[in-house]
């Protein structure tokens, strides 16, 4: 079988890997999807902080095989399986840091989601890492739990109340979701900043309040008209850009908080005004990938169609051409989501 994995900088290997074998437990599945995410991408073109060369994280497929333990998932069941799976025990657990936890970052899918087939490992099969996905849903759509997981996973990170307004810096497909999560959640007026134009069209189409180009000079002075000079209310990034992140701070409403989504390269570094950080009393919030509890909600919500992720998905390209995808989905050219598929 094919796997995928990044062992250069810039390069993506496929590999012929062996069959794989099942131990007690654990559970073996044929990928039918496998999104690419920001994080990839950082870990193939950029300076990824935690290094690996494991790519693919948001698979779904059919199970092909079960390890004799197992009594509620047999072969054909079509599945969203999560990568890491906390303890649910240890204190960062108990404090609801799921996915700081130790045991979170040592599981995962073996060799990786970006695989012809993959096994989960028996911790996950038993802890809620394989979704059944009902049969009216795609495994395109069941490929964008985890994003959309790791975006719902945010918004319990700060408080907020109907009517309130955001600015989404980058409108990619997380941006994207956290547009129609702020939408479900009836916010007045979403902002939409990006340097990408079919991007900014993109998000034209969901009605949002203005769509604006980062490169603009005067980009943040028509939300400051339109929030009575406030600023907005919830600031989120989802973009590994740091100028976004100087502008978010720039444009959050006293007492307002700003998420920071996008995956930072490593030792990136910004020059802050802290004066401004306290006087103006902004919340710096961060997040950081998905628990179970994430995964489930966000299965919800496609399946209730509350969620439309399906509009997100511009291209797919097969296992083989990953590469290919790699370097549309870096470009970013006339692309959304895309979707590595058999
Ligand atoms: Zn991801
Ligand atoms: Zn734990």
């Amino acid at each position: 079988m094919k796997t995928a994995f990044v062992r250069e900088p810039s390069f993506i290997s496929i590999e012929e890997t062996k069959k794989l074998s099942l131990n007690p437990g654990e559970v073996l599945v044929q990928m039918h999807a496998c999104g690419i995410c920001g994080s990839d991408l950082e870990k193939v073109f950029g300076q990824y902080g935690q290094p690996s060369t494991k790519l693919g994280h948001e698979p779904s497929g059919i199970i092909l095989d079960v390890g004799s333990k197992i009594i509620d998932l047999k072969k054909g069941d079509r599945v969203f399986t999560h990568h890491h799976v906390a303890c649910y025990s240890c204190h960062l657990c108990k404090h609801g840091n799921e996915t700081m936890c130790k045991k979170y970052s040592e599981t995962n899918l073996s060799p990786c989601g970006l695989s012809e087939e993959y096994v989960v490992p028996e911790w996950n099969v038993l802890h809620g890492g394989v979704l059944k996905i009902p049969d009216s849903m795609t495994f395109e759509e069941a490929a964008m739990i985890e994003p959309l997981a790791c975006c719902v996973r945010s918004w319990s990170k700060f408080d907020y109340q109907e009517g309130d307004s955001a600015a989404i810096f980058g409108v990619g497909p997380t941006g994207m979701m956290h547009v129609m999560l702020a939408q479900s959640k009836k916010f007045s007026d979403i902002f939409c900043f990006d340097v990408n134009d079919f991007r900014l069209n993109f998000a034209k189409k969901f009605n949002v309040s203005e769509t604006i180009n980062s490169k603009s000079e005067k980009k943040l002075e028509s939300i400051l008209d339109k929030t009575n000079g406030q600023g907005v209310d919830i600031a989120i990034v989802a973009t590994s850009s740091l100028k976004a992140l100087e502008d978010a701070i720039e444009i959050v409403r006293k007492g307002g908080t700003v998420m920071m989504f996008g995956v930072p390269s490593k030792d990136s570094k910004i020059n802050l005004d802290m004066s401004k950080i306290y006087s103006k009393e902004i919340t710096l919030v961060t997040s950081y990938a998905a628990s179970d509890k994430d995964t489930k909600e966000a299965l919800q919500l496609i399946e209730s169609s509350k969620i439309n992720v399906k509009q997100l998905v511009t291209h797919t390209y097969p296992i083989l051409d990953s590469q290919k995808a790699f370097d549309h989905a870096k470009s970013g050219e006339n692309a959304m989501k895309i979707i590595i598929t058999r």
